[in-house]
This record gives C-alpha cells, sequence and structure tokens, in this order.
C-alpha cells in the first residue's frame, strides 16, 4: 500500500504514458489508468497501491500455484543469483539447476517423457516444440511434414508460430499474416480432425498440439475419450501428438499434469507457468524417450535452436523448490479437493441466479457460462461476463472473462494452496456480484 496519494498519481500517470500493456484495452488505460496497482501478496490474496485486498482468483495468469509471499522461493533465488546468477546452456555448457531440474521433471511427467529444452515461457515452450517437430521430420527423411494442426478456441501465446497454432481468431487477426502451415479441427470432434488430416495430406502433418483443457478460450473440458482417440488418430497417420500443459502442469487439475486425466502419453508436452508458479520466467518442451533416441540417432551437427535464458540457473532453482512445496504441502491433492468445492459452489450459484448457464471445471480451473435464457441457451447481445467481472474485482474477487466466438463465459484458477474457508468466500462474493448484475441486465 501506498499512503501518498500524490505518489499514487504520479504512477498513474507514468503508466499511461510509458507502459505498453500486453493484452490490454489501451484507450481504457490512456483513459483510466490501470485497473490496479498492486503492491503485494499473500497466499491467495493481493493488495493494491490504495490498500484493497483481493482473492486471486485466477492466480493471476493461471500461474501462481503456490500462492503469493512465499519467502522460501525468494531465498533460492537470492542464494542462486549470488552463487551462479547466468552462465549458457549452448555448446553443451551447463549448470547443476538445470540439470537436476530436468531430472526431476522427467520423474514426474506421464509416461516416457524424459528429456527437456528449457524456454522463458509458453510462446516460447510452444514454437520450439512446432520448430523440433519439423526438424524432427527432416532428420526421418519426410521433410514435407510440416503442417501442424490445433484446434478451434485454444490459445498457445503470442510468439509468431504460437499465434499461429491459436484457435482465437481474434489473435491471427490482430496481425493479419502468420505462418501458412497451421490448420484448425475443432476442439472437441475427433472425426474433423481425421477429415482435416486427409484433407491436408497425413504425409504434409507433423505434428498435432492440444491443451488437455483449454483455458483462456473459455474453459473447455475435453470428452471423456477424446485424447484416447486423438492418441491412436496420431498414430495411424504417424503424427507427432504435442500437449500444451502451460496451464494444465504442475498440479493444476488435480493431477501432475492434465494429460493424466486422459490416460494417454503425448510424444511432446510444453509447460511453463505452474513450474515456478510465476515466481521466476520458466517453460520447456519434454520429448518421449523415442523421440530423444532418434534426435540422438539422427542428429549430425548442431541443434539450431536456443534461447540465450534457455536452463536459467536461477530459474531452474526456483523451479526445483517450487516442485518440492507442491509436493510437500499435497497442493495437487488439495487441487482435486478444492476444485470439487469449487464446481459444487458454481452449481449452487446456478440454482440461485437465472443468467447462470453451463457451469464446468476439473480441478481447479473453472468456469460459469453467462446465458440470457437457460432454457434456449440464448446469449445476452452485449457479453455480460465482462460486467461481472469488474463488479467482483470492486467486491474483492479477481476472475476472468472470455467472449471470443460467441462465448460469454467467467472463469477462474484460483491458487493450488486455496482452503475451504477461502473457496467459500470466493463463491459467495461471485453470487452477490452476479445477484447485482443479474438485476441490471434482465
Ligand atoms: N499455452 C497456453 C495453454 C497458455 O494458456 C498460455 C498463456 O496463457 C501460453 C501457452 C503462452 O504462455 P506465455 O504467456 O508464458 O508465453
Amino acid at each position: 500500500m501506498i499512503k501518498d496519494v500524490n505518489v499514487i498519481q504520479e504512477l498513474m500517470d507514468l503508466d499511461k504514458k510509458h507502459f505498453l500493456h500486453p493484452t490490454s484495452p489501451i484507450k481504457q488505460q490512456q483513459d483510466h489508468g490501470p485497473s490496479f496497482i498492486f503492491t503485494e501478496g499473500k497466499g491467495v490474496m493481493l493488495k493494491d497501491v490504495e490498500g484493497n485486498t483481493l482473492i486471486d482468483g485466477m492466480s493471476s495468469l493461471w500461474n501462481v500455484n503456490v500462492g503469493h509471499g512465499r519467502e522460501e522461493l525468494g531465498k533460492v533465488a537470492m542464494e542462486q543469483m549470488s552463487k551462479l546468477a547466468f552462465s549458457s546452456c549452448f555448446a553443451t555448457y551447463s549448470n547443476e539447476p538445470a540439470i537436476r531440474l530436468a531430472a526431476k521433471l522427467a520423474q514426474i511427467a506421464p509416461g516416457d517423457l524424459n528429456a527437456t529444452f528449457f524456454t522463458s515461457g509458453g510462446s516460447e515452450a510452444n514454437d520450439t516444440a512446432y520448430k523440433l517437430a519439423r526438424h524432427y521430420w527432416i532428420l526421418k527423411g519426410q521433410p514435407n511434414r510440416k503442417k501442424i494442426i490445433s484446434r478451434t478456441k485454444s490459445y498457445h501465446g503470442v510468439a509468431m508460430g504460437s499465434t499461429s497454432a491459436t484457435g482465437l481468431k481474434p489473435f491471427r487477426d490482430f496481425i493479419n499474416s502468420f505462418d501458412p502451415d497451421f490448420c484448425y479441427a475443432d476442439h472437441f470432434s475427433t472425426e474433423d480432425l481425421r477429415n482435416v488430416i486427409e484433407a491436408e495430406g497425413p504425409e504434409t502433418i507433423a505434428a498435432f498440439i492440444a491443451e488437455p483443457v483449454q483455458g483462456a478460450g473459455g474453459l473447455h473440458v475435453a470428452p471423456e475419450n477424446y485424447f484416447k482417440e486423438v492418441r491412436s488418430i496420431c498414430d495411424e497417420y504417424g503424427i507427432l501428438f504435442i500437449t500444451d500443459e502451460v496451464i494444465t502442469g504442475f498440479g493444476r487439475t488435480g493431477k501432475y499434469f492434465g494429460i493424466e486425466h486422459y490416460g494417454v502419453t503425448p510424444d511432446m508436452m510444453c509447460f511453463a507457468k505452474g513450474v515456478t508458479s510465476g515466481y521466476a520466467q520458466l517453460g520447456g518442451v519434454m520429448l518421449s524417450e523415442k523421440i530423444h533416441q532418434d534426435f540422438t540417432e539422427l542428429s549430425t551437427g548442431t541443434l539450431l535452436h536456443g534461447y540465450t535464458y534457455s536452463g536459467h540457473p536461477m530459474a531452474c532453482a526456483v523451479a526445483l523448490k517450487n516442485i518440492e512445496i507442491i509436493e510437500r504441502e499435497n497442493l495437487i491433492e488439495n487441487a482435486e479437493i478444492m476444485g470439487s468445492e469449487m464446481l459444487k459452489g458454481f452449481r449452487w450459484i446456478q440454482g440461485e441466479r437465472q443468467i447462470v448457464g453451463k457451469v464446468k471445471g476439473l480441478g481447479l480451473m473453472g468456469g460459469i457460462e453467462i446465458v440470457k435464457d437457460r432454457q434456449t441457451n440464448e446469449r445476452f447481445q452485449t457479453p455480460v461476463a465482462p460486467i461481472i467481472v469488474t463488479e467482483a474485482a470492486k467486491r474483492g474477487l479477481i476472475c476472468r472473462s472470455v467472449v471470443f466466438d460467441n462465448q460469454d463465459t467467467v472463469v477462474f484458477s484460483p491458487p493450488l494452496i486455496i482452503n475451504k474457508e477461502e473457496m467459500a468466500r470466493m463463491i459467495d462474493i461471485l453470487h452477490d456480484t452476479i445477484a447485482a448484475v443479474e438485476t441490471e441486465v434482465l
């Protein structure tokens, strides 16, 4: 909290003048300044410059899995920075935290995923996966396999490749030019996936990428058999199967990785966010034993892909400690239990309030659809979810709206440490907010 109103005003003015915000409405920022300037975080709570405290119902950006204010993560970062802040991992140079983290990931990842390429975040992880997939097929003597199939309503990030893969069209329209070798299948239909493969030509497809639960695209949980069928279609056509676990990894869905709910193993798995709970910038791609071995046996030159911060010692040290906390405090189990509580709360609100349509979730990823008429599923002409998000924040709860593709959904992703009382408070605020908004819009 900052007591001096002049300092707060100064920050507002400087923000408007100098700070171009990511994924934010520029005009709104210019007219009103930033909606919050946060100064502190503790557990599931965030505090802003004016002293307002809010429940972080989104774990900020689906990532602060172990909650805010963990001193032991700060301590490990400081110790590693003091000892060795940075050293390169190019040209086979290495460092202990990166080695130990790669080994730990091999231990906790599903199936035979056992080798990791490190990045600084999720977009880089996905771009890396596309590039590794294309290079893999060059090594295998099938250089025409370049295309990547992703899904409608998917979000894979904002680097050029990950923007191209993102199935939410506004993100692609924003740049009006992207990698042409991407195509899209319906997010729930394996029949459509098969049709896309046949139409494009199986011999031209390098990989298929999917989020186990779609988050930013509106919280879509795949049907039970979907990924089993995906796995067998990919095997049938010799296509690599990549899962984007950037949100669903590290306990978010009540299992270590989201794909574990579906009993299949991908060939590559991308991760970021929860690997450090946002305490440091880190992501990566894991390869199966077979893909790793093929790379090892077939590669003759240098793997010409690497970020300066691939295997950053401080970020990797933080990740190791973060994973230790997740395990020590049984946070994956807590995510499963509190996820059921959250869904129960959503169902209660659905019973109380007319504008709540379908409610959905897996572990601590949840969403409620807003409808004008529950019987017909008719939507409001202007989405109401953004109003709910603004009003909930005034009442002390951070959540997020998704309005792409004619959706009107409020989504949630609280820290995995959330307890019963905090969840009850979150549901109460949400109910009161929806009750107030309902009287305005109906
Ligand atoms: N993949 C998924 C599923 C995501 O939700 C995100 C970010 O929200 C990304 C990739 C991109 O990650 P980053 O923002 O770290 O680049």
